[in-house]
């Protein structure tokens, strides 16, 4: 459908605190699944940690996605079952692909660690890829395309002849811009993509309409570009890439096609089997998966 012509809709995350932190969801949700190969939008704070506070997420499980963390502010240490141990820091990719099974930790890097911003987003593997070798990859400097002071940043895939290192297995794209000064910027979208754009700091406004912020705008597909108009020192990230052909199922830390793979690999995390290896270094116990009942989402 083209949606160039209609004012986008723009849907409020719903609050969770994750490991200390406040969490804004922004997909899944009933109206809208996913946008490309997008399964899963956390943003992640603003939360200032003080004397004792930490963020600290202990070992857990993944499989069939890949998770793209992203910071604004802060510092988180990532360590995995594949033996990877990485600080990232604003401006850096951490992307883990899960594929047939991983484990990781993320906590702080030190107690009152001040405020910490970002997001995480998970892509979700199309289903021949769903079992491929789980990967680490940090990007410490990625491409910018300069426009206007507009800075736009590549995270994965790529837009106006520039391209992120990051590996993919489908078509998709995520780049942050941001803004020192205020100015207006406009970026080129690809046919048959669909996106969705989140405003994470700042003030920014589309088609002469505001932002909400940490809102999602579902901006649909059919756009041949966008442009925004940003105040001073804000921050957005768009997100799009091909329409999956159908849902992907997802249950807790799990991405699939099939109810069988997630509840094997449920199975599998409970029972210490190897494809999810051991996270060491990280002082703590793991997580344990919670009961399997009802309808994954997706289904
Ligand atoms: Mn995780």
């Amino acid at each position: 459908m083209d949606q160039r012509e209609t004012s986008p809709a723009q849907w409020p995350a719903r609050e969770h605190v994750l490991g200390g932190i406040r969490i804004g969801r922004l997909l899944p949700r009933r109206e809208l699944r996913t946008i490309g190969p997008w399964c899963f939008l956390d943003h992640m704070g603003p939360t200032v940690l003080g004397p004792g506070d930490r963020f600290d997420v202990p070992p857990h499980p993944h499989i069939g996605l890949q998770t793209v963390t992203w910071l604004l502010s802060g510092g988180l240490l990532h360590r995995d079952s594949l033996g990877f141990e990485q600080v990232i820091e604003p401006g850096q990719l951490n992307l883990m692909t899960a594929g047939s099974g991983i484990s990781h930790s993320e906590e702080s890097l030190e107690d009152a660690p001040g405020e910490v911003h970002g997001v995480q987003f998970w892509v979700a593997l199309p289903e021949s890829a769903q079992s491929v070798q789980p990967d680490f990859e940090h990007h410490g400097a990625l491409p910018v395309i300069t426009e206007n002071r507009i800075e736009t940043t590549l995270i994965m895939g790529e837009m106006a002849g520039k391209a992120s290192p990051a590996t993919t297995y489908s078509p998709l794209v995520a780049v942050q811009i941001r803004s020192r000064r205020s100015g207006e910027v406009t970026l080129p979208l690809k046919h048959g993509f669909q996106y969705g754009l989140v405003l994470l700091e700042g003030e920014a406004s589309l088609q002469g309409g505001s932002l909400e912020k940490g809102a999602l705008c579902d901006l649909g597909s059919g756009r041949e570009a966008i442009t925004l108009v940003l105040a001073a020192n804000s921050t957005l990230i768009l997100i799009g890439g091909k329409p999956l052909e159908q849902n992907p199922l997802l249950w807790w830390n799990f991405v699939a096609w099939e109810r069988e793979t997630i509840e094997q690999a449920r199975a599998d995390w409970q029972a210490g089997h190897p494809r999810f290896g051991s996270v060491e270094g990280y002082a703590g116990a793991a997580m344990d998966a919670p009961e399997l009942s009802g309808r994954l989402v997706g289904e």
